[in-house]
């Protein structure tokens, strides 16, 4: 599961704190991101469907040939 980071848009790996909620942390610019309730778990629950766990070419792909 993947998401960009709201600071510089690199898209990262979303992690599962000890307490099984998501977040994310960015290397290049060092944001921590943390997601505690339901909505915002759904949202980065979204970016999985939005194919942002996918390489960028395989998306453009999808796009092109409505996939
Ligand atoms: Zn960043």
């Amino acid at each position: 599961m993947k998401f960009p980071c709201p600071l510089c848009r690199s898209v990262k790996e979303v992690r599962i704190n000890r307490k099984s909620k998501p977040y994310l942390r960015c290397d290049d610019c060092g944001v921590l991101m943390f997601v505690n309730r339901p909505t915002g778990i759904r949202i980065i629950q979204a970016g999985k469907d939005l194919g942002l766990d996918k390489p960028k070419q395989e998306s453009a792909g999808s796009f092109l040939f409505g996939q």
